[in-house]
């Protein structure tokens, strides 16, 4: 599966940047997580939306979800022209309102909410979610593809330290954790972990590869890397254009 970072700011993009966006690809299919602002225009250098099976939603924060407009009207032109068949599968949270209810009756998207007690599918993506530690309703989610069914990636989205995150992460190929403050930034009514706190995460779930994430325009990534060096040694900071590669493990990492 690869992995391709279409933005990585928050909670607004930096001088040229964009907001979190993470394309999946497998067997020339793809999946996006997350439309922040700017991932809109960086998706369609990647691939057409004929490619495009779903559009995953971890939250309606402005910095994930506002390019879902922009997608949606994309879509629309698609349609009319016959270049697709149908609306674009949309999994997302079910407020707050009225973000929610705008997407939930767009006819552009076919909307599925999220639901943690079973496996999701959006067209040959397998999908489960648990809710995560933030101010609005969000949601992790753990994905894999059917064409490689061995191999999983997790993406936090935005969320606090959840201790619930390390079971549902366990053995995951990459983990995409938000890594927004360092330790000394951070608090327990923060909305982000810290860049330890990925790693502490990636430790505990025994992952592959971690991938720190959700930078603030003014962030010392390198700051943040070297912090979370010190706990876990297998990461990639991510920056727009980053195209990761990941494979199953050979031997069970449970
Ligand atoms: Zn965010």
């Amino acid at each position: 599966m690869n992995i391709i970072v279409l933005g990585c700011n928050g909670p607004y993009p930096a001088p040229g940047g964009a907001c979190s966006g993470y394309l999946l690809e497998s067997g020339g299919r793809f999946l996006l997580l997350d439309a922040g602002s700017g991932v809109a225009g960086r998706l369609f250098q990647q691939t057409t939306l004929d490619r495009l099976d779903g559009l995953i939603l971890s939250h309606l924060h402005w910095d994930h979800c506002s390019d879902a407009l922009a997608l949606s009207n994309a879509i629309q032109f698609e349609l009319k022209n016959g270049t697709l068949d149908a609306p674009l599968p949309l999994l997302m949270p079910d407020s707050p309102q009225p973000i929610a209810d705008i997407l939930l009756s767009d006819a552009n998207y076919s909307p599925q909410l999220f639901d943690s007690r079973c496996e999701q599918r959006i067209g040959g993506w397998l999908v489960t979610c648990t809710p995560v530690k933030h101010p609005v309703p969000a949601y992790a989610v753990r994905v894999r593809h059917e064409s490689e069914p061995l191999c999983s990636i997790v993406y936090t989205g935005d969320s606090n330290v959840h201790p619930p995150l390390a079971m549902f992460s366990k053995g995951a190929d990459l983990l995409i954790a938000d890594s927004s403050f360092l330790s000394s930034e951070w608090s327990d009514e923060a909305p982000h972990m810290s860049a330890s706190h990925a790693a502490e995460l990636a430790l505990s779930a025994n992952v592959g590869k971690l991938m720190l994430t959700h930078f603030r325009p003014e962030a010392n990534v390198k700051a943040l890397e070297e912090e979370a060096m010190n706990i876990f040694d297998r990461i990639v900071c991510a920056r727009q254009g980053l195209r990761v590669t990941v494979a199953a493990a050979t031997t069970a990492r449970e």
